[in-house]
């Protein structure tokens, strides 16, 4: 895993830490540092919480689970117990149900790497909004429904930063539930309203505003592409965007295929 933050185009106070293909962010205000996510392993975890000792000898830790898809919060683990884990309050059903500890156990006897991953609930939820008052920092949490139920965004006014997290993806981002799609594009239109000037989404490893644009464009040209009948292949699609298929990760070709059923395009 790398530290990209505090050598990227956006505020120092935001540190980015990626591993494959996976960003996730350290928020340093002058009370908190706020983790947002936890990567999947506790190793990670463990390397982003030694990575910043220095800065917590003298904050708080808060961490924010973004939603709990595998690759976000399964370093929960990690954490000293009872650090505060902030998350939406749907997030709950999914942390406690029994089919993501067994995605987990299936995981295990593949992987030696999440031998020590238990799940690790959130332990702090809200439905409407949270902030955190950092002192030279805000960050306020807002549901940003549509890739899961559960999905939140961090967004910190003062220095107009979205921290996306999966609403957001380079080159597309898609809904879980197929029926969530139409979510998703009104949470992309919501985030728009924001008139961010830094997006960082957990996956692409882009800071890029006109993300939110791009994302919506490409469910627009979906949509207009089903209606009209026509199949839109994944090689076209990346034609489409400008991008070369072998920077681009394979499972897109599965969201993207997602993204036509979700469509209606069966
Ligand atoms: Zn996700």
């Amino acid at each position: 895993m790398s530290v990209v933050g505090a050598i990227g185009d956006w505020d120092e106070r935001v540190r980015v830490f990626r591993s494959d293909d996976l960003d996730t962010f350290a928020v340093v205000t002058e009370r908190f540092v706020v983790l947002v996510d936890t990567q999947m392993t506790l190793q990670n975890c463990q390397t982003i919480l030694e990575t910043l000792r220095p800065e917590l000898a003298t904050r708080g830790l808060l961490v924010v689970n973004s939603h709990q898809h595998d690759d976000h919060v399964w370093g929960n683990a990690a954490l000293p117990n009872g650090t505060p884990i902030i998350a939406l309050e749907a997030s709950l059903s999914v942390a406690y149900d029994p089919r993501f500890q067994l995605s987990l156990e299936h995981k295990q006897r593949e992987d030696s790497r999440f031998a020590d991953v238990r799940i690790v609930p959130p332990n702090l939820t809200f439905t409407e909004r949270f902030v955190i008052c950092g002192g030279d920092l805000t960050l306020e949490l807002l549901p940003a429904p549509g890739h899961s139920a559960d999905q939140l965004v961090v967004w910190i006014p003062e220095i107009r930063t979205l921290l996306a997290t999966d609403a957001a993806e380079h080159p597309l981002p898609y809904a879980s539930e197929t029926r969530d799609l139409e979510k998703l594009r009104s949470t992309l239109r919501m985030l728009q309203t924001l008139e961010p000037a830094v997006v960082l989404p957990c996956h692409g490893a882009t800071s890029d505003a006109e993300l939110l644009a791009r994302n919506l464009a490409y469910f627009d040209e979906l949509e207009r592409r089903v209606n009209a009948g026509e199949m839109w292949s994944f090689e076209e699609v990346l034609r489409w965007m400008n991008l070369e298929p072998e920077k681009i990760a394979g499972f897109y070709r599965d969201f993207h295929k997602l993204n036509q059923q979700a469509m209606g395009a069966l």
